[in-house]
């Protein structure tokens, strides 16, 4: 939000002195031709018509400044992109808690689901599987990860703060909280719709089997499965697993374990691009190669901008986890929209939509770009410009060569840099 020079001033002064033959026009104009008109507007219209004297929210308007006071380039009805944790519900049960941002809570986000899960030390989030594929990433604390492969061989290992697991659909695994405080983690699904209420748990499974069947599938009598529990656990409260080498020997029994990696030890690679406004972390299939959803993890010092850019082949979803920014999505007929976005809440970009996040706090803002694809892909409008013929890009832009000159020729990702 620049100082306005006199010509934008006397523009919008322009805009506000149309005649009434204007507006009469601009009345059978469609919605989305008036929220065009919109863009020229807002910075001209007084304080009087600004104010808002009825009841409202303050601690939520001081949180989404960009919707109470909206820039003057947001214009129109584009669909909100955010939704945060702290309005969702939490099922809470002895042994941690989960809560889940869904396509129901979050209309807009169609291939992509998260799920936010704390389990205390011993905690466990029992042995079960789901038709979506499992991306993850720890937020605090150690857990133990337990699966087994197509082969059947056991995958045990345990995972800390920034790590990663990713597990197929229909791999079974587990979740189980560490000492000293257990954990918490953002498991992302690659379906807009994946609910954990909608997993097949082992418990739940067992309960709804007939116990006679239980007990010649296993070759055991039926007395022997009568402590079996009636419904689920989902989440629930056990001692501390054994050591890790003593878990990983027992389970991998005499047929070994699985050659496969299900974890990634993300701080244990450099960056993929770091400069003095901060980081991105791009881990997709080319280093990670069990997974089928990719990520970029962004780090923005305070003023960084990650630039203006899209992705052409995968809608975007995000995690906002520290600081707090702004970030406007624009679509096309002159539709654009910014919302803010503080740590805890979820954001979502459809696929090839250009954007830019914004550092908007005095502290470092860190989120996550999750995409449904095993490639990451993003293009920048400065690597757009930079190999377009010049003087294509200055008859649509009026620049002067010495500024096309200067445009970042090398998409830095993260801006000033
Ligand atoms: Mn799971
Ligand atoms: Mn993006």
């Amino acid at each position: 939000m620049g100082d306005e020079t006199a010509k934008d001033a006397l523009t919008r002064r322009g805009f506000l002195g149309v005649s009434s033959a204007t507006l009469a026009a601009a009345s059978v104009l469609g919605a989305e031709k008036l929220a065009a008109q919109e863009t020229a507007g807002p910075k001209t219209i007084s304080d009087k018509s600004r104010s808002d004297p009825g009841p409202t929210n303050s601690v939520l308007d001081a949180q989404n400044p960009s919707a109470n006071h909206p820039l003057p380039t947001d214009a129109g009805g584009v669909q909100t992109f955010k939704y945060p944790f702290s309005f969702a519900h939490k099922r809470l049960q002895e042994g941690g808690w989960s809560r889940e941002v869904t396509q129901r809570e979050l209309a807009v986000s169609k291939s992509l689901a998260g799920v936010d899960m704390r389990l205390t030390a011993g905690g466990v989030r029992e042995l079960h599987w789901h038709t979506a594929s499992e991306w993850a990433i720890m937020l605090y604390g150690d857990a133990r990860i337990t699966c087994i492969d197509l082969q059947g061989k056991s995958f045990v290992t345990d995972v800390t703060k920034d790590e990663l697991w990713f597990f197929p659909p229909g791999i079974p695994h587990s979740i189980q909280g560490l000492g000293p405080d257990g954990c918490e983690f953002l498991l992302v699904f690659d379906d807009g719709n994946f609910s954990e209420y909608e997993t097949v748990l082992l418990t739940d499974w067992m309960a709804h089997t007939p116990p006679d069947v239980v007990a010649k599938n296993f070759g055991v009598s039926q007395s022997a499965l009568a402590n079996f529990p009636k419904k689920e656990y989902f989440i629930f409260q056990a001692d501390l697993p054994a050591s890790l080498e003593e878990d990983k020997r027992v389970a991998a029994g005499t047929l070994g374990m699985s050659p496969i990696d299900f974890a990634f030890r993300t701080m244990k690679y450099p960056a993929t691009m770091s400069n003095k406004s901060g980081e991105v972390r791009i881990i997709d299939s080319k280093s990670f190669p069990v997974t089928t959803t990719s990520a970029a993890m962004v780090t923005l010092k305070p003023g960084g901008l990650r630039e203006l850019h899209w992705h052409p082949n995968a809608d975007e979803w995000q995690f906002f986890y520290a600081g707090q920014g702004r970030m406007t999505v624009f679509t096309t007929g002159g539709r654009a929209r910014t919302q803010d976005f503080q740590s805890g809440d979820v954001g979502y970009i459809q696929k090839t939509l250009p954007h830019y996040i914004e550092n908007t706090g005095t502290t470092d803002l860190k989120f996550l770009e999750m995409f449904k694809s095993p490639i990451y892909e993003d293009l920048a409008l400065s690597e757009w410009l930079a190999h377009t013929p010049p003087e294509l890009v200055m008859a649509h832009l009026h620049l002067d060569k010495a500024t096309l000159d200067a445009l970042p020729r090398n998409k830095p990702l993260i801006m000033p840099d």
